[in-house]
């Protein structure tokens, strides 16, 4: 049973232009980033409640925007609006989507590593809480409005494969596959420098093997038994001082051990 995270509340007043009140029936969960690296979060949250909430014309018309939650630089979770409440985020998903505006750092506008524990823990804790699926129902601000209208959150829609490891990782702490503790935020740019070494597309398992949430070999990161003779698609190689782990397609990774593992094409 996962632990709801600490959230600071900072209910939004009732207003039209970021709670109007209306129900909100959920079904996804989406991810956007606050526009700018570097920012604080909180900001984010005075912008929405003490500025957008008064009414606030930009170009002479008035804005409309606010957040259920904005996930500060240091890891603090905000809560402004309730979850069974819409707010105005995801354009036409705002009837069925809790948002999650995420502040970012860096050029790329990556996560620190607080904020991806945050972001990680808040969204496994909500798919639990609403009965959703980590895999399937947690989405981008992109996802609904396409690339042309916004790249939202910019990191994880040019990087796919973050935003696949991402929603991994949250579906391993909801199923109590790892801890906290053991969340590694896949988008830090000193995460699995991949070696230029030949990478075989598929290997075979010889040997009964545990496979791995994180590129390390501790009992806390196994996920499961790969068993003799199983097949499995590689994407890239960790090196590591000891030994080195394959990346599968599945998100997880295992030994390169030939004890364990053969190439196979
Ligand atoms: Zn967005």
């Amino acid at each position: 049973m996962l632990n709801k995270p600490i959230v600071i509340e900072k209910w939004q007043k009732k207003n039209k232009y970021g709670r109007p009140g209306t129900a909100l029936n959920t079904k996804k969960i989406a991810i956007h980033y606050t526009g700018k690296a570097d920012v604080d979060g909180w900001r984010t949250v005075s912008y929405f409640n003490n500025i957008v909430a008064n009414g606030y014309k930009v170009n002479g018309k008035y804005i409309y925007a606010s957040s259920h939650y904005v996930i500060d630089l240091d890891g603090t979770i905000y809560q402004l609006i309730p979850t069974d409440e819409i707010c105005y985020a995801t354009n036409s998903a705002n009837s069925y989507a809790i948002a999650i505006e995420v502040a970012t750092t860096g050029d790329d506008n990556h996560y620190t590593d607080e904020t991806y524990k945050s972001m990680v823990h808040l969204c496994a804790w909500l798919c639990m809480y609403k009965g959703l699926d980590c895999k399937t129902d947690i989405i981008t601000h992109t996802d609904i409005v396409g690339k042309a209208y916004k790249l939202c959150p910019i990191y994880m829609v040019k990087n796919p494969h973050k935003m696949q490891q991402f929603k991994l990782d949250c579906w391993n702490l909801k199923a109590g596959k790892i801890g906290i503790d053991d969340i590694i935020n896949c988008t830090s740019p000193s995460y699995s420098p991949v070696a230029t070494a030949y990478i075989p597309k598929l290997i075979k398992i010889i040997q009964d093997v545990n496979y791995h949430h994180s590129p390390d070999f501790k009992s806390s990161t196994v996920v499961g038994v790969a068993q003799a003779g199983e097949i499995f698609t590689v994407i890239g190689i960790i090196k590591r001082s000891d030994t080195n782990m394959y990346k599968l397609k599945s998100g997880y990774y295992i030994t390169t051990s030939t004890k364990y593992v053969q190439k196979y094409a």
